[in-house]
């Protein structure tokens, strides 16, 4: 499932070729994602120009000249792959193409149909309800580590659940938050009402730190990636403990890593190094 730093690299990968870039035809193949696709997408988007690319949380907003904005989520298997002059037949998963002046096509793939596309006009942003209950993007430079600890204060999930919490924090998904626990030392079954303030100070870097990384892995892979097959957005990661149960910790060296689940999702930590 694509997390926030892979829809940052998708936003990368994207943004040569549709930032500035003319609509010159928007296809809707299939309607029926987890949202229904508007009927009148392709009469608001074609002709129009976008003007700028954002991410907001694991959502990619496009900026038209006319203020609409188109919202994508890739949802559960999303996938953008760019194809440039005359593309190969779209895959039957491909549900949306858009094409740009410059025959750049951009097509937006989902096989399981959990993702989606939607339009908003520049009235409805404020009061789109899966922004309403969105958090504090994690590099929100006024994000502070007392807003983290004033909200842990008042919750007595666990540490796991809360950082899991889209409403505190928008966009750590599962994968990263067991990164982002194992290197600060936490164990992911506190309750989050009993973080100290400095446990939140040693938390909030590793955050950005985890999440920077791997947008970073994400950008270098970007160019091989899309030499292979346009796709973007997918890139192998190096764990430390996602996926790594019964193998040593590699801090401590001397404790395997143990799976717990937590919420229906997996758990991955060091009973040793995480207190
Ligand atoms: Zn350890």
């Amino acid at each position: 499932m694509p997390e926030l730093p892979e829809v940052e690299t998708v936003r990368r990968g994207l943004l040569p070729v549709l930032e500035g870039a003319v609509l010159h035809d928007v296809m809707v193949h299939r309607r029926d994602l987890r949202r229904p696709i508007p009927e009148d997408l392709e009469d608001r988007t074609r002709g129009k120009t976008i003007i700028r690319l954002d991410r907001r949380s694991k959502y990619l907003l496009f900026t038209l000249d006319t203020q609409d904005v188109i919202v994508i989520h890739l949802g559960m298997s999303g996938r953008m792959r760019i194809e440039t002059g005359n593309p190969p037949p779209r895959d039957k998963h491909d549900h949306v193409e858009f094409v740009t002046a410059h025959h750049q096509w951009v097509r937006f793939g989902d096989p399981r149909r959990f993702g989606f596309i939607d339009l908003l006009s520049p009235k409805d942003i404020a009061t789109y309800d899966p922004f309403t209950r969105l958090g504090r993007d994690p590099f929100d430079p006024t994000l502070k580590a007392d807003d983290l600890y004033q909200q842990a204060q008042r919750r007595r999930i666990s540490l796991k659940a809360f950082l899991m919490d889209q409403s505190i924090l928008a966009g750590l998904g599962n994968i990263y938050v067991n990164e982002v626990l194992f290197r600060s030392r936490l164990d992911p079954r506190r309750p989050a009402n009993q973080l100290t303030y400095h446990d939140c100070a040693r938390l909030l870097p590793e955050i950005q730190t985890v999440l920077r990384e791997a947008i970073d892995a994400g950008g270098s892979s970007l160019k091989d990636h899309r030499q292979a097959n346009g796709e973007l957005g997918y890139f192998q990661h190096s764990f430390q403990v996602y996926g790594r149960e019964d193998t040593l910790c590699p801090a401590c060296e001397k404790t395997p890593i143990r799976r717990i689940v937590q919420q229906n999702r997996a758990t991955f930590f060091c009973s040793n190094c995480q207190t």
